[in-house]
């Protein structure tokens, strides 16, 4: 399947090895490196073997290019030829040949529907399918407008109890208007190009009992508007969010501040136009233009909250995204991303994730594991397991040497505060001074640190790191008798 990666070429230790659902990554031949096929596709080859031109490709033609020298896959409507890419593949030639002369969305989706296809495979596009798929209706949610003379209200009816500010992503930019509300697995997306100017900036409000949302714009002149607008792509729809497409504004980098010696915390601020806040658990894509193509990387915002001397202008709070990003020298996007400069922008997607708060509901007992960046996810759910829960929460904190980890005295310092919280920090490459717990993920630091408050009590462990580490402590728990119910490991 079409398993296009956006980095260069993993290590064996890094979480793009292996994809979602355990999937091995093959090792490539000299010469086959993302840098490698990025050189490949601007040197002006003709990749498609079409001259430049393209064309409608019908079912039946798609059917006949089913062979590895002759390799046509259709994803989301568009066709690619990717037989020049087979070598590139770093999920092997076989698995791209699984989609071979067929539509692959579904099996790119279930990969790695985030991979910056499109960008990646420019040079291999084919054409278009003849007959775009249809696109489902929403039956359960519907808008409506109204107007004053200053202001246009929009209303979002989604007739769910479960709706807050979290749910809706709204994005205002040039004159199009698109708000996507998030209901359970679905998305309902409103998008038009609206029939008048308004400022950039504007206002929402949920009504969370009703599931109702206002989106209120101020309009540049006090016209009276006869329609809201013309409809643009899937206005009015209720699509499965693995279907949505990944939808990017620009944020700048507002500030940059080494945590330690190889991680730091950057700020990003969301434009004026944009209503975003990611969920606990969750992770966006941030994407830059690398030479000439945009390459997508999964990051975990964290928040602020164990930064006490940490300033911000508290009325644009929700504007702020921070994120802490360990910064790989010889890695594609993270020297990148060091290089910018405060003011510079990159692009942020909407958040993505399967965490869950009602996984919180009538816990007892809280264990966090992580290992070095894996720790981002678990900042913010400390956060809410302080403010919202009262029982038992411990972090095992992995990492190679001390200096590597990020945040120790912040958290050292929430131990000693709140009696409710517990910290313990295990080395896998200490100095010989070092008398803290020492190692790699086993069975012995297990038992010893998920001690249950009570016998039977409701426990949630959280995981994550290196993919080798999430694997093997997911392992090591099942050993300990700890259902699938009571873990959530965080993957891509
Ligand atoms: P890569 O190019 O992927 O390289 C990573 C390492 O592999 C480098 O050391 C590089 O030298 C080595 N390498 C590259 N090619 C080879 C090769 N051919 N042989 C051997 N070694 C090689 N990271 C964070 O810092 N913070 C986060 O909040 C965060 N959140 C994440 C959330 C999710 C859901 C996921 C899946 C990952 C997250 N990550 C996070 C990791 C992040 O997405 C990137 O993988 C990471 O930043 C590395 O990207 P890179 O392009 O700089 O490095
Ligand atoms: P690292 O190389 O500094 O290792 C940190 C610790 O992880 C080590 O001290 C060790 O205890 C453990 N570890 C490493 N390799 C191991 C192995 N093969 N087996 C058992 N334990 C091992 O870690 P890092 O460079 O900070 O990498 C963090 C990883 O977490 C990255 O792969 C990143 O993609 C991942 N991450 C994932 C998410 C997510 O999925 N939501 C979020 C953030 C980070």
């Amino acid at each position: 399947m079409l398993n296009v990666p956006s980095q260069s070429f993993p290590a064996p230790s890094s979480q793009q090895r292996v994809a979602s659902g355990g999937r091995s990554k093959v090792p490539l031949k000299q010469g086959r490196s993302l840098m490698d096929w990025i050189r490949l596709t601007k040197s002006g080859k003709d990749l498609t073997g079409l001259k430049g031109r393209l064309i409608e490709v019908t079912e039946e033609e798609l059917k006949k290019h089913n062979k590895k020298d002759d390799c046509w896959i259709c994803i989301r409507g568009f066709v690619y030829n990717v037989s020049p890419y087979m070598e590139y593949h770093p999920g092997g030639e076989d698995e791209l040949m699984r989609a071979a002369g067929s539509d692959g969305t579904d099996l790119f989706d279930q990969v790695h529907r985030w991979v910056n296809y499109e960008s990646m495979l420019k040079e291999c596009l084919v054409g278009r399918m003849a007959i775009k798929p249809a696109v489902p209706k929403g039956k359960q949610s519907h808008y409506d407008w109204f107007q004053t003379d200053s202001l246009v209200t929009i209303v979002i009816y989604t007739k769910q109890k479960d709706i807050n500010l979290d749910s809706i992503i709204v994005d205002h930019q040039d004159n199009s208007f698109r708000a996507e509300t998030v209901i359970k697995d679905y998305s309902y997306i409103m998008h038009v190009g609206l029939s008048h100017e308004v400022e950039e900036d504007f206002s929402v409000r949920v009504v969370e009992n009703v599931g109702k949302i206002e989106i209120v714009l101020k309009k540049k002149e006090t016209t009276s508007w006869k329609r809201l607008g013309h409809p643009l792509e899937n206005h009015n729809s209720l699509i499965p969010r693995k279907d949505t497409g990944l939808y990017y504004r620009k944020c700048q980098l507002i500030s940059k501040e080494g945590v330690t010696h190889d991680t730091k915390l950057f700020c990003l601020m969301l434009p004026p136009s944009a209503h975003l806040q990611v969920p606990i658990g969750q992770h966006v894509y941030l994407k830059l233009t690398i030479t000439g193509t945009e390459i997508v990387k999964p990051y975990t915002p964290v928040s602020d909250f164990l930064l006490s001397e940490f300033k911000e202008p508290v009325l644009l709070n929700n504007k702020y995204i921070y994120f802490l990003i360990k910064i790989y020298p010889d890695g594609l996007f993270t020297p990148e991303l060091d290089h910018l400069q405060i003011g510079d922008s990159v692009s942020l997607s909407n958040p993505e994730g399967n965490f869950k708060t009602s996984q919180f509901q009538e816990l007892e007992d809280l264990f966090l594991l992580a290992a070095g960046t894996g720790f981002t996810p678990m900042v913010k759910i400390l956060n809410y397991a302080l403010t919202n829960k009262p029982s038992l929460r411990n972090l095992m904190f992995f990492n190679k040497t001390e200096d590597d980890i990020i945040w120790r005295s912040q958290l050292e310092k929430l131990a000693f505060k709140d009696k409710r919280f517990d910290v313990e920090f295990v080395l896998s490459a200490p100095t010989s001074e070092w008398n803290g717990k020492r190692g790699h993920i086993s069975p012995a630091l297990l038992s010893e640190f998920l001690k249950r408050s009570l016998d039977k009590s409701k426990v949630l462990i959280c995981i994550c790191g290196p993919t080798p580490f999430t694997e093997q402590g997911i392992r090591l728990l099942h050993e300990l008798n700890f259902s699938k119910d009571e873990i959530h490991s965080f993957t891509a």
